[in-house]
């Protein structure tokens, strides 16, 4: 299996305001640059204003969350701060099961932060006598996507300015792409509409994909998800052998479901050492001395923060050719990283 991770622009849904539209309950926006101009350049953009959707206007008396009472387990609803009569919690919900399947094709979502609709995290919340009580919220309409799509790489766009949170969201949503084509069999159709994607029967058998196609994703991404979280990665690797009896869309959800898990983790630069030493052990065979002992160099330099992890990945691409194995061949590890794309910083 040899993965490439951006053979196309990858679909991904983002907060419609975020693309510079006046969508706003103040006919305002909040373009990011970093996502039309930066992340534009990999991801094909399915643009959503939930709140314009379910007839609220612009501009529009603004919305917030608010709590029935302070205790943990109190009802969230959004209510219209203005007229307390407003309430748009399942208007909101209605509309974001009415998209599901239009955001079946998509690879990740870019949410607009601090909003009672699309803020993934940390939305403040109101009593009824208007008085805020927590920045613990979520909003409704990103609360029931996640709901829906469990594994679906999301960020907020704030977020994404911090250049270690992109790199981890793209790998996130590279990774995801990946799945669908080389797991499930899906591809683009040439010619087709645009996004449109269709299912080569002999990737996936009654509905699922087939496991060995599920383990060799599994082996290809291994070094990568072991830079993300060694202890969650061996867990992976258990289940993996553990469970070749469960029914194939169980096991192929299992897989899917944890490498998602993993890979939510930032890369340590501990762990992300310990990764390059196993890709380091599979080729010393193939060195001298002194090529040996660059590599260990250099591997200790990024250990220590003086050297970028790219500087390593470099030599060890380098050296790759020697080696006539084809599962270091296949590791996701080596492949370009966002930073060598033009994403993000390297670090
Ligand atoms: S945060 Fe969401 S609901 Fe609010 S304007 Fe942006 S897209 Fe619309």
């Amino acid at each position: 299996m040899n993965i490439q991770l951006l053979t196309h622009k990858i679909p991904v849904g983002i907060s419609q305001c975020l693309m510079g539209e006046a969508v706003r309950y103040n006919a305002g926006h909040k373009h990011s640059k970093i996502c039309t101009r930066l992340l534009g350049r990999c991801f094909d953009y399915v643009a959503l204003c939930p709140e314009v959707a379910i007839g609220l206007g612009v501009p529009r008396d603004p919305i917030r969350l608010v709590k029935s009472d302070s205790s943990p387990g109190a009802e969230v609803r959004v209510i219209g701060v203005v007229d307390k009569t407003l309430d748009v919690t399942e208007p909101l919900r209605d509309y974001a099961d009415s998209v599901v399947p239009a955001l079946e094709r998509v690879r990740g979502y870019i949410f607009m932060q601090n909003s009672p609709s699309c803020g993934l995290k940390g939305v403040r919340r109101y009593l009824p006598n208007g008085h805020g009580i927590d920045s613990s919220g979520i909003g409704v309409f990103a609360a029931r996507l996640r709901e829906r799509f469990p594994h679906l790489p999301m960020e907020e766009a704030g977020r994404l300015n911090n250049s270690e949170i992109r790199e981890n969201f793209l790998t996130r949503v590279f990774a995801y792409d990946a799945w669908f084509r080389y797991v499930e069999g899906e591809e683009y159709v040439e010619g087709g509409e645009e996004g449109e994607r269709q299912q080569h029967p002999e990737d996936v058998h009654a509905g699922a994909p087939r496991a060995a196609r599920v383990i060799e994703f599994y082996t290809a991404y291994k070094y990568l998800l072991l830079a993300h979280h060694q202890g969650l990665t061996r867990a992976l690797g258990q289940f993996v052998a553990d469970s070749r009896a469960l029914p194939p869309r169980e096991f192929a959800d299992g897989v899917r479901g944890r490498i998602m898990e993993i890979l939510a983790h930032m890369a340590s630069r501990k762990d992300r050492t310990n990764a390059l030493m196993h890709l380091q052990g599979h080729l010393k065979q193939y060195l001298d001395k002194g090529e040996k002992a660059e590599l260990t160099r250099l591997i200790e330099e990024y250990r220590q923060g003086l050297k970028p992890v790219s500087a390593v990945l470099t030599l060890l691409r380098h050296y790759l050719p020697r080696s006539p194995h084809q599962f270091i061949h296949n590791q996701l590890l080596l492949a370009a990283e966002p930073a060598e794309l033009g994403l993000c910083d390297f670090h």
